[in-house]
């Protein structure tokens, strides 16, 4: 798979765009000025395998709470900001990593200048965010009253306009709607107009079980054409769902290496045991190690031995028993009442080792 390259930009110490890793976003849904519950939210995010996190700036207490919300943060911090400049100049004294805003939306030129000459001082990055449900009156009007790709992508580049005006090109990108043939043909424009990085998502994708589908769609689709170079999955639920999605969506398309693997059958009438429950529970065991270990839970020896040989540890059920194989070898044959408890034993050994 060939990226599209980019130009290189850092949000705090990660790299995004050129030849760094995609790397995983998500936003915090607490009050960002209820401090003790944001951090405790943004570790969770890291534990998940968050790389960034960002945080609404509805007003100044929130802006406020920045620089002990940076004090006691892992990941780099972006503060998202809308149409208030003076918020966005809080949070950069308070040590904020980057910006979300979209410099069109700030006012006249002279709030804009106030806030790219402290982006500038701090080497703070600013990500344009144009959204589907919120474009500019004028620009719908100009492409016949509706949202194209083409008008979010005029969008974009009045607003990078803005900020290239000041010779600030520490920019990165996102063109978001909640429908994914739009969002792909937008991020498709995109990436042929400029060489910014990509942060790439489906807005407001819905509830989990249909939002992580569109997410894994649209996101899949852009990344298999080398486009992306951080994504968020938006899901209406726990922000720790979202990270999780996102790893999966980077490793389904081997981007990234975090955490293990389940192989497992869709099962039929061949399956001799209970190999549904059993693939749940031993799914549960594996959220919580993060060794990139491959298991497979297969149902019968059709296909089973194969992909159990090929994993770190794998089962190919039989009639009221399983084969357990390690590292492409069989180990043992287990009734059925132990698979569950054997696999563990050696998922649990297998992590410990080096
Ligand atoms: S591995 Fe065996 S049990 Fe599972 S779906 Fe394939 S044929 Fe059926």
């Amino acid at each position: 798979m060939q990226r599209r390259p980019t130009r290189k930009i850092y949000i705090g110490g990660v790299a995004v765009g050129g030849d760094a890793p995609v790397s995983v976003q998500s936003m915090t849904n607490t009050r960002t000025a209820d401090i003790p519950a944001t951090i405790s939210q943004i570790e969770r995010l890291a534990a998940a395998g968050c790389d960034i996190v960002r945080v609404a700036i509805p007003d100044m207490e929130a802006a406020a709470a920045i620089e002990v919300i940076k004090e006691n943060s892992r990941l780099p911090v972006v503060a998202d900001i809308h149409f208030d400049y003076r918020l966005a100049l809080a949070v950069m004294e308070r040590g904020v990593d980057a910006l979300r805003l979209n410099p069109g939306n700030i006012g006249d030129g002279e709030n804009v200048s106030k806030v790219v000459t402290q982006a500038k001082k701090r080497r703070i990055p600013i990500r344009i965010g144009v959204n589907a449900g919120s474009l500019d009156k004028r620009l719908l009007h100009l492409h016949g009253g509706k949202v194209t790709p083409e008008a979010m992508v005029a969008s974009a580049l009045e607003h990078i306009a803005l900020l290239e005006k000041h010779d600030f090109y520490d920019i990165k990108v996102s063109l978001k709607a909640h429908d994914v043939p739009l969002t792909l043909k937008a991020y498709r424009l995109m990436s042929e107009a400029v060489d910014y990085p990509l942060h790439i998502g489906i807005t407001e994708a819905g509830t989990v079980r249909s939002g992580i589908i569109k997410s894994a769609v649209g996101i899949g689709a852009l990344l298999a054409a080398g486009i992306g170079d951080t994504i968020r999955v938006s899901l209406t639920g726990d922000p720790v769902e979202e990270v999780r999605t996102a790893n999966e969506i980077l490793k389904s398309l081997n981007l990234r290496q975090y955490g293990p693997t389940l192989v497992s059958c869709p099962t039929c009438g061949r399956t001799g045991i209970n190999l549904v429950d059993l693939a749940h529970q031993v799914e549960d065991k594996l959220a919580t190690i993060q060794k990139p270990i491959t298991v497979a839970v297969m149902g019968c020896v059709v296909n089973g031995p194969g992909e159990a040989r090929e994993a770190d540890i794998g089962i190919a059920g039989g009639k009221g028993q399983g084969v357990l194989f390690r590292k492409g070898k069989i180990i043992r044959t287990v009734p059925e009442d132990q698979l569950l408890s054997e696999l563990i034993k050696e998922i649990e050994q297998l992590a410990k080792e080096d």
